[in-house]
């Protein structure tokens, strides 16, 4: 109730929730109590966490934050949402994000913008805004996430909170509303990396339902936080660190970086050659999947309806362009585009080689160093309303786009404040090194 009575108070200013369950929330938490009494406790038993409106959760309108979807109540849960249940967690409701995860800055929801705790006249980030304002605002102590370009990371970094992308294949993605599939992630976000801990170990898994799901052991991530650093090597990708990058932002992470040296870690530059192709690649390949996957709202199954057609492709026509917003056409438009015959070999299949050298170029670093360390983003939080031509918005996720490409995981910690908005400081290691990045993430804080 406490949580519950927070985010009454605060909601209306900060608007991070698009529903909040507050009915379930009680009844399961009074569960919680019983199964506690007797001794039952599961492993997150009365922990309540926010989720993201991406999430499929059985009974409960899910929206992706877009009026496709206004209407939809999911007939079944995402499995990592079962497993969150099954651990005993409280659902307090489902937050706000841009639409259909399209947007670095929570300014496509069609439920309206997500404010920024820290400043009310800044964004909280993108697309997973929601879940990172609740949890800086103590509505909640916990909550999930998606990163398909960096959704995770970036909004964590503007609110001043911890968020783990963890390693493609790591999480089930079964239940989660697609996206770009071949890149899309849930993931954790609180404000700790050791919370983040317990939630990756609650949510990662095998699951028969998502065939790009990995089998591999899930291990107890909270287990190795305090492993000393002596001897760890650090690398600073030169390419993270130049124009374009605010220079107090690069300050806070230079800081970050010398705390780690304190500890015992050895620094060096690293090259990342294909860096800047990333954000070129990213939004050829990411609208291609993003065009296929929307390609299921026809208005016939489920979702907006429009009214009256005249004829199948009346509803079809005005169904879509009723239903989605500005931000979803224009990047169905894209992916039509460069999917189609006479432009696929020119963009696509030049994306996907380039996402290739991407991938490498993360794999011969790791050859020499444990993990890279950098800027999540360029700079602090913007202004609402600041961004207001679409490429300037895709090269916010500069820092954050090359990783999802590449398959790996990263997490981004708080690393300070400039001009009282957060900076993040971004963690990245080789495919399946979750639990050595919250474990570098937990010793600076
Ligand atoms: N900002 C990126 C995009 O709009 C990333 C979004 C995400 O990770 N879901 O595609």
């Amino acid at each position: 109730t406490d949580y519950l009575k927070r985010i009454e108070r605060a909601e209306p200013t900060l608007n991070s929730f698009i529903s909040v369950t507050a009915e379930q929330a009680l009844a399961s938490a009074d569960a919680a109590d019983k199964t506690r009494a007797q001794g039952g406790a599961g492993y997150l038993t009365g922990v309540p966490l926010a989720l993201k409106d991406i999430f499929c959760t059985q009974g409960v309108k899910t929206s992706c934050g877009s009026k496709m979807l206004d209407n939809f109540i999911a007939p079944y849960s995402a499995t990592v949402v079962e497993k969150l249940d099954a651990a005993g967690s409280v659902s307090l409701g489902k937050t706000n994000m841009d639409e259909f995860a399209m947007g670095s800055s929570n300014e496509s929801s069609f439920y309206g913008a997500v404010k920024n705790p820290w400043d009310l006249s800044a964004v909280p980030g993108g697309s997973s805004g929601g879940s990172a304002a609740a949890v800086a605002a103590g509505l909640a102590p916990g909550s999930l996430g998606t990163d398909t370009g960096g959704s995770i990371r970036q909004p964590a970094a503007f609110c001043g909170i911890t968020g783990l992308k963890p390693t493609y294949g790591r999480v089930s993605r079964y239940g989660i509303i697609a996206y770009a599939s071949s890149l899309d992630q849930a993931g954790p976000m609180a404000r700790t990396a050791e919370d983040c801990a317990h939630l990756m170990t609650a949510i990662a898994g095998h699951d028969a339902r998502d065939s790009t799901s990995v089998t591999r052991t899930v291990p107890d991530y909270a287990a190795q936080l305090d492993a000393p650093l002596a001897g760890l090597k650090i690398g600073l990708p030169q390419e993270y660190f130049g124009d374009g990058l605010d220079p107090a932002v690069a300050t806070a992470v230079r800081g970050a970086v010398k705390v780690y040296e304190t500890l015992g870690a050895t620094v060096r530059d690293v090259s990342l050659p294909h860096t800047r192709y990333a954000t070129s690649a990213y939004y050829v390949i990411a609208p291609a999947e993003a065009s296929s996957n929307l390609s299921r709202f026809d208005g016939v199954r489920f979702g907006h309806r429009c009214d009256n057609p005249e004829d199948l492709l009346d509803l079809y026509l005005r169904s879509r362009a009723e239903g989605f917003g500005e931000e979803v056409k224009r990047r169905i438009l894209i992916g039509t585009h460069t999917l189609s015959e006479g432009f696929f070999d020119a963009y696509y299949t030049k994306a996907q080689q380039v996402r290739r050298l991407i991938r490498q170029d993360f794999l011969d670093a790791f050859d020499d160093v444990d993990v890279l360390m950098g800027p999540t983003s360029p700079t602090p939080a913007f202004d609402l309303g600041a961004q207001k031509d679409p490429v300037s918005m895709y090269l916010q996720d500069i820092y954050t786009i090359a990783v999802n490409l590449a398959g790996i995981p990263g997490i981004s910690v708080p690393a300070g404040l400039v001009n009282g908005r957060p900076v993040g400081l971004q963690i990245l290691g080789t495919h399946f090194a979750e639990a050595q990045l919250l474990n570098v993430a937990h010793q600076f804080q």
